[in-house]
């Protein structure tokens, strides 16, 4: 039996800066973890370079059935705090569009500065654990069963993280223990994930597989504009992976092909300058060839923009910049970047992330019913609601 101060369950972005922080207060800590090796997921972020952060982080780009939650954790160490890190340890990083920080070699870079402050506070991390047992014993104290060793502790921290991608290692063991000890699950479904197309439109779109094109998507009166990508499965691409976090079966979403365009307008001007030219002349310039064909009947786009009247023009506006279409679905967990719902928040306390119901028991990351936008919000809130536990764990 090994008898340490803290016990984490997750050697993933969130457990292994909560471990960092708690060693460095002296706590002695083990990380346990299922993987053969830690971190798998931020080797993995943000296509190998890791978005670890963003320039922009605010509460209101977080989605939980608390908004309020997230607010404490994110103030009390923000994106300047992490910059400050990543700057000690001379990683290079850039600033991509709507303030999104990537490393500019590799994530590898973050996984090992995390790795070194693990190893310099002293912090010890157990891989390839299967874990068969969590329970609290009478005095109080966990008691983890992992490979038929024995940890207690008097503090227990659930960092296991979300559903998304089985095969980085996402188990559903956080949403169990949180269960066990007393917690609700606000109801999880994928999140930052393609959406798929239903039959009909299927049989329409498929042939534009491959078409990436900046586009305003909206959904819920929210709306992002980032660029589209038509797969033959559906839709994905940044805009799509946003809006799927506020899309819920059934909705339709809405879509402008020509964002921060004045459609109708412009068609006004050409018809002016040019009468006898094709409709689809016209819009080619601005809009790949199939797409155009696979919105707008060949009758349409062929007649000469002066036999258009300004009816015809605003069907050609609202097939284009008000796209309507109702996903069938989402790719699921296998393809999402995050899960949404998690462990109720109201059931956490926001400035330290222990449970309300356990005394000692914390809940860290995406475990935690916080999801963030695409764009670095959601390991910036694995290091933050992290770092907050670790000053109290
Ligand atoms: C492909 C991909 C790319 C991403 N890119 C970005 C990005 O660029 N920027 C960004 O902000 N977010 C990104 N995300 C989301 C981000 O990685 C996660 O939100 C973040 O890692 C969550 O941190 P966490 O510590 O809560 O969980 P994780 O990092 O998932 O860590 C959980 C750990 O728990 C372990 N575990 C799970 N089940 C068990 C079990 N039964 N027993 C023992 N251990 C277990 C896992 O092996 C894992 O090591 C991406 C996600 C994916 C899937």
């Amino acid at each position: 039996m090994s008898k340490v101060d803290v016990i984490i369950i997750g050697a993933g972005a969130s457990g292994l800066f909560c471990a960092i922080e708690a060693a460095r207060r002296g706590r002695q800590v083990v990380v346990l973890d299922h993987a053969a090796s830690p971190g798998r997921k931020i080797l993995a972020s943000g296509g190998g370079r890791c978005n670890f952060s963003n320039y922009e982080v605010a509460p209101g780009h977080f989605l939980s059935a608390n908004p309020h939650f997230c607010k404490s954790a994110l103030s009390r160490y923000n994106q300047w705090n992490f910059l400050e890190l990543i700057k000690e340890y001379k990683i290079r990083f850039t600033e991509r569009e709507h303030g999104q920080l990537f490393c500019e070699q590799s994530a590898s870079e973050i996984l090992a500065m995390l790795l070194d402050q693990c190893q310099k506070s002293g912090v010890r991390i157990f891989t390839r654990q299967t874990i068969t047992d969590v329970k609290r014993s009478e005095e109080g104290e966990f008691v983890v069963t992992a490979n038929q060793s024995c940890y207690v502790a008097t503090s227990l921290v659930i960092a296991s993280g979300g559903l998304a991608m089985s095969n980085l290692g996402a188990t559903d063991l956080g949403y169990t223990l949180a269960k066990k000890f007393g917690h609700t699950i606000i109801s999880t479904r994928p999140g930052l994930v393609p959406l798929t197309f239903s039959a009909s439109d299927k049989e329409i779109l498929t042939p534009l597989t491959g078409i990436a094109i900046k586009a305003t998507v909206t959904c819920r009166k929210e709306s992002f504009t980032e660029n589209l990508l038509f797969t033959h499965r559906g839709l994905s691409g940044p805009v799509i992976l946003q809006i799927s976090n506020y899309w819920q079966p059934g909705d339709p979403i809405t879509i402008d092909l020509l964002p921060g365009c004045d459609l109708l307008e412009g068609l006004k001007v050409a018809q002016k300058a040019h009468p006898q030219r094709q409709l689809k002349s016209v819009l080619n310039e601005h809009l790949p060839k199939r797409l155009v064909l696979a919105l707008l009947s060949d009758e349409l786009i062929s007649r000469p923009l002066q036999s258009l009247s300004y009816a015809d023009f605003a069907v050609v506006q609202r097939h284009l910049q008000q796209w309507t279409l109702r996903p069938a679905g989402n790719e699921g967990y296998k393809s999402a970047e995050v899960t949404m719902g998690g462990v109720n928040t109201g059931e956490v306390s926001s400035k330290t992330m222990e449970s309300r119901k356990v005394a000692g028991l914390y809940f860290v990351g995406e475990v935690l019913d916080v999801t963030g936008w695409l764009g670095g919000y959601n390991l910036q809130w694995a290091w933050s609601s992290g770092w907050c536990a670790g000053q109290y764990v």
